[in-house]
């Protein structure tokens, strides 16, 4: 085992953990390799992890949750993780992101429908990114046209988690009104059911052929005069032009959840290299009590502890607005952190195993394809330190080219527009 403290964690933190481990070691761990393998989706484990309750926990109770924290959705993911990332994501998606958006902003229906799906094992898919719109989301150009009481949504999505499983859908349009008005970005609800097929105009239109995490599908959706009705439309108070804004923050958690992923499948490795260093002999005596290897378990250790601080911190945290997601500028510097050491200890744990290491025997370059992924989906480590440094600095950081328009100066002291706090 590694150095395992509480870092601050309650009795009944302690005992989810625990009881997260157990499930974790005995019905995950055995099917991992598998799940990676086929490149099936677990529908096993889904059932599996539906029966623990471990799916919609962070819901509230009114919904049929457990309003459990995010600190506890965050212990049951890192023990996923040490096992099988795509189990990990599936906890990730079904207490955080969309599930947390839809439960602060939906109406009572959408949360109702939101809550019965995800307690019914369904894992919800986001669709923001575009083929020309990555980092930057507000240059998504598929459209969704209000015609009456419906919206016709008409474009294409990619990377989108779970296309062709996940029944719920929250699809990000750009809106526009009856007159061709531009009204700003929007999320809409759409429900892909196996019992009633999938609704006309949306379809899967490939399959990414994926490095790691290949238990769960990566697609492209199109969307060809999808039709939504009114009421699948969630709004924040502000409206549709600061709605993206909103709805983003929400789904802020889904950032904590990542860096978890990161963490536990950094975790997991530490644990199968510490056991190998006491197990493997070489020059007459075990690997460990050579001090090359021993100071990279040493720095191994400190770079996961310092992670866990951060995402336990971060799960912990509040929005300055008092919002019930995690802060931002918390969130952002947790991800950051946890998923670039999780690469580098993965990378050593795999060297601790020589040529055993890089065989597809063992989990090591299982784990090395699934960790790559963390410093990319869900916000690039660059864009993440573009949003720290603004907060820091206090200042909006456009950047477009033409985002520093009007320019009468970038000093922030001649000019007041720049010290305007970053979205
Ligand atoms: P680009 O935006 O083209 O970036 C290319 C490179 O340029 C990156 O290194 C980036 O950091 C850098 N860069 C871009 N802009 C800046 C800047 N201003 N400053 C510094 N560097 C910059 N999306 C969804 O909507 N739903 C999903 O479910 C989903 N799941 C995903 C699952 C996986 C496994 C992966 C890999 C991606 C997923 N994504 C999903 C997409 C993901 O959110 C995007 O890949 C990410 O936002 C980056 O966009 P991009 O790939 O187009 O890269």
């Amino acid at each position: 085992m590694t150095q395992e403290t509480t870092l601050g964690l309650t009795p009944s933190e302690c005992a989810l953990q625990a009881r997260a481990r157990a499930f974790s070691l005995e019905v995950v761990r055995p099917r991992a390799g598998e799940i990676d393998r086929d490149e099936q989706y677990p529908w096993d484990i889904v059932k599996a992890l539906a029966g623990a309750g471990f799916l919609g926990m962070t819901m509230p109770k009114a919904l049929g949750g457990q309003d459990a924290s995010f600190l506890d959705a965050v212990l049951v993911i890192e023990e996923m993780a040490k096992s099988c990332t795509v189990t990990a994501r599936i906890v990730v998606e079904t207490n955080m992101g969309a599930i947390s958006t839809v439960t602060a902003y939906g109406s009572e229906a959408q949360k109702k429908l939101a809550a019965r799906l995800v307690l019914e094992g369904d894992k919800p898919a986001i669709c923001i990114t575009e083929p020309d719109a990555g980092s930057d989301a507000m240059a998504m150009s598929t459209r969704a046209d209000k015609h009456g009481d419906t919206y016709l949504i008409n474009g294409k999505k990619h990377w989108i988690t779970g296309a062709g499983v996940s029944r719920l859908h929250f699809i990000f349009a750009r809106v526009f009104g009856e007159q061709g008005e531009d009204l700003g970005v929007g999320g809409f609800l759409v429900v892909r059911d196996e019992a009633e097929g999938t609704p006309k105009g949306l379809s899967v239109t490939r399959r990414e052929k994926t490095m790691g995490l290949r238990g769960r599908p990566e697609g492209e959706l199109t969307f060809d005069n999808l039709e939504i009705p009114a009421d699948m439309v969630v709004m924040p108070p502000s409206g549709f032009k600061r709605g993206f804004a909103e709805l983003m923050n929400a789904y802020n958690s889904q950032r904590v959840g990542a860096g978890t992923v990161a963490m536990g499948i950094a975790g997991g490795a530490l644990e199968h290299a510490l056991a190998w260093a006491k197990e493997r002999e070489q020059f007459g005596r075990p690997i460990g009590e050579f001090q090359g290897l021993q100071w990279m378990l040493a720095d191994m250790q400190t770079q996961l502890t310092a992670s866990r601080l951060m995402l336990y911190q971060a799960a912990r945290s509040r929005g300055p607005d008092g919002s019930a997601f995690p802060d931002p500028m918390i969130a952002a510097q947790a991800k950051i952190f946890a998923s670039e050491a999780a690469i580098k200890i993965v990378n050593d744990a795999l060297q601790f195993f020589g040529a055993r290491g890089y065989s597809r025997d063992l989990p090591l370059e299982r784990m090395a394809r699934d960790v790559r992924m963390f410093t990319i989906g869900g916000g690039t480590a660059q864009v993440l330190r573009t949003l720290v440094a603004s907060k820091m600095l206090g200042w909006k950081l456009p950047q477009t080219r033409d985002g520093y328009a009007p320019k009468p100066s970038n000093n922030p002291a001649k000019n007041p527009a720049m010290r305007d706090a970053a979205e």
